[in-house]
């Protein structure tokens, strides 16, 4: 399944979602899952994917 990392800017936190197609459509909707702020941003990790998987 398609997995998106976010990047919230209102608690500057990562976080990580599986969304389908019909759902990605709506990326915009997206909230942030600690604090409801709808400032994320998705984050292209392809490259970068070595993020610390510990801190969740
Ligand atoms: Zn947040």
């Amino acid at each position: 399944m398609p997995h998106y990392e976010f990047f919230c800017n209102a608690c500057k936190k990562t976080f990580d979602r599986i969304l389908t197609m019909a759902e990605h459509d709506d990326a915009e909707k997206t909230v942030c899952p600690r604090c409801g702020s709808h400032e994320v941003e998705q984050r292209w990790s392809a490259f970068s994917a070595v993020t610390s998987k510990k801190s969740a």
